[in-house]
């Protein structure tokens, strides 16, 4: 099913750089609608590094990656944006003041301008290479825990040796049915108090670690899995009874579809005039890490400053007559 939607400026991008350009298009007038790959708003800040504090944004001594977000989240909330989270853009269509923007789930949005707030591509989760994969995706295999109540009395497996991983691992031993860690070395990277906690529920026998051992397939009814099946170095398997796998392997970015929509790239970054934030195509802006120029600095200040740029770029191409008069 498709969904038409119309508004003055599409955004690709919910990370810093595209949360700044709706309030900066929203002081001007302009409405706008945000489409992210991930299932979150805020880039790399949420995706990466939630908990860090950061110390260069002007006039905030230290915020934590997480609390700049909410604020700038809040500072765009007047201006009523839309989100249009968990799908990548795949297509620009249309020309300048008529652009068609499709995601991958067949919404279509209307747009006079864009602009790419794309960071360094569509953030994904690291998917691992297993048959059938997507027939259990959303149903029994998760990429992210969002409600550990969910896993309630289920047989979980976590695949992964990583923060995540570990973590979800000792939180879920402690509601699921059974929980069943799958790594492929026998040492895990984790903060130290969490590996030693790990190790510790392992040998109360709440976690099973199934190590070293890989993911191998996937068995199931339907769309319902039954069984994770495992094989080591050797190719010996093990069968895991299960309801749920959770794969902590990390995320992936990929320029993806933007680099064939004939923009100026350089090196997976779009060219953009600087003053004005323009790409080499008519109504179509980038911003943030995704832009380049010489000297470019890729920091959340710089997306800033060129959010205010390529919005005051658009006002001029939608209103080429009127003069600005800020009140
Ligand atoms: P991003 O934050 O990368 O967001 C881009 C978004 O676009 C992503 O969510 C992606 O999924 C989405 N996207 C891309 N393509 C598509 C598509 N086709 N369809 C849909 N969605 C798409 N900077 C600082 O200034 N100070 C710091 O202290 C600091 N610390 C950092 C620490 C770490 C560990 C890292 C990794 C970076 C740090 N940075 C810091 C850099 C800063 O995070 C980036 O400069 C900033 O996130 C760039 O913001 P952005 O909005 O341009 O892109």
């Amino acid at each position: 099913m498709t969904t038409n939607f119309e508004t003055d400026v599409v955004i690709i991008g919910a990370g810093p750089s595209g949360l700044f350009s709706i309030f900066e298009c929203g002081m001007l007038g302009l409405k706008c609608h945000v489409v992210d790959s991930l299932d979150h708003i805020g880039g790399q800040c949420i995706a990466l590094y939630p908990e860090k504090p950061i110390y260069d944004i002007p006039a905030l001594p230290e915020i934590m990656a997480s609390d700049l977000i909410a604020n700038l989240e809040k500072q765009a909330a007047p201006f009523d944006p839309v989100y249009h989270l968990s799908q990548q853009v795949t297509g620009i269509a249309g020309q300048v003041n008529d652009f068609t923007i499709t995601t991958s789930k067949s919404v279509k949005i209307k747009a006079k301008a864009v602009i790419i707030a794309g960071g360094t591509g569509s953030f994904g989760p690291q998917k691992p290479p297993l048959a059938n994969l997507e027939l259990y995706e959303g149903k029994s295999v998760f990429y992210a825990v969002r409600s550990r109540e969910k896993f309630r009395d289920m047989n979980v497996v976590i695949a992964g040796g990583g923060d995540s991983a570990i973590d979800w691992a000792i939180s879920l031993s402690e509601v699921a049915k059974s929980v069943s860690v799958v790594h492929r070395r026998d040492k895990f990277r984790g903060a130290q108090a969490s590996v030693d906690k790990l190790h510790a529920l392992a040998e109360q026998g709440k976690i099973d670690l199934v190590v070293p051992y890989q993911l191998q397939a996937l068995e199931g009814e339907g769309d319902t899995l039954k069984t994770v099946i495992v094989s080591d170095l050797d190719h010996n398997q093990k069968e895991i009874p299960a309801d749920i796998l959770l794969p902590f392997f990390g995320l992936s970015t990929s320029l993806g579809p933007l680099s064939d929509w004939g923009l100026g790239l350089n090196k997976n970054h779009i060219e953009i005039d600087q003053a004005t934030a323009k790409t080499n195509l008519d109504g179509i802006y980038a911003v943030g890490d995704m832009a380049t120029y010489p000297h470019k600095v890729k920091l959340i200040l710089t997306g800033f400053a060129e959010a205010a740029q390529a919005a005051h770029s658009i006002r001029s191409q939608i209103f080429p007559d009127e003069e600005l008069h800020f009140e």
